[in-house]
């Protein structure tokens, strides 16, 4: 493990805020089906919409004769909209060991996240995350789904943006541990209680319960 980080990158949901409630997202993928002229879909249809590929997008959205990108960004539209209203009324919220890492010096700071990046900007401005750096989370059309982690396509446009070479990459997901390996940087795993028990098919180089250790990795 390297010591000498100049950069500590964050997901957001389960390392910053608490993840969205699930069936809050279930709720505004019916909307978007809704918004699109389906009523009542397939409750395989609106599981597959909640993480899609672009194949599996298409077929859904074949299967109800629906343009695939006007169903993805009725559907992108719809989850920001719910997340604003939870984050505004106190049930998506900021983890209380955040305070441990706000303002860290001399280190760059951000947020990569498969969320919207609609979402993070809310998030990042209702909670007044103005100590970050710079802040990614996907693009709300076809192209932001090949693009989210484990791809390192973020990751590595806010490492180049931030200009920085000795990254830690925080994450509560297999997927932050794989894409912080594919852009050649340090991974910390936050298990926190909602992974409890929950395995990795790669080893990340730290672990950690709290964002509270972050200040002794410097
Ligand atoms: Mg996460």
């Amino acid at each position: 493990m390297d010591a000498a980080y100049d950069a500590i990158l964050f997901d957001n949901d389960g390392v910053l805020t608490t993840p969205t409630d699930r069936e809050v997202l279930i709720d505004a993928m019916h909307d978007a089906f809704a918004a699109v002229g389906v009523v009542d879909p397939p409750s395989e249809h609106v599981r597959t919409v909640m993480g899609p590929s672009v194949d599996s997008l298409r077929e859904v959205a074949d299967a109800h004769d629906v343009d695939p990108h006007e169903l993805w960004t009725a559907r992108e539209h719809a989850a920001v909209a719910a997340q604003l209203e939870e984050i505004e009324g106190g049930r998506k919220r900021l983890y209380d060991d955040v305070g441990a890492v706000a303002n860290l010096d001399g280190v760059a700071t951000a947020i990569v996240s498969n969320n919207q990046h609609e979402t993070i900007g809310n998030i990042v401005s209702h909670f007044d995350l103005d100590w970050l750096d710079t802040w990614y989370g996907r693009e709300p059309t076809v192209k932001g789904i090949d693009r989210k982690k484990p791809t390192p396509y973020y990751l590595e446009l806010a490492l180049e943006e931030l200009d920085v070479e000795d990254a830690l990459f925080v994450g509560d997901s297999w997927v932050d541990v794989e894409a912080a390996d594919a852009a050649g940087v340090d991974a910390a795993f936050l298990r926190r209680d909602h992974v409890e028990g929950v395995g990795l098919p790669r080893e990340p180089t730290t672990e950690i319960e709290s964002l509270e250790e972050i200040p002794r990795l410097l």
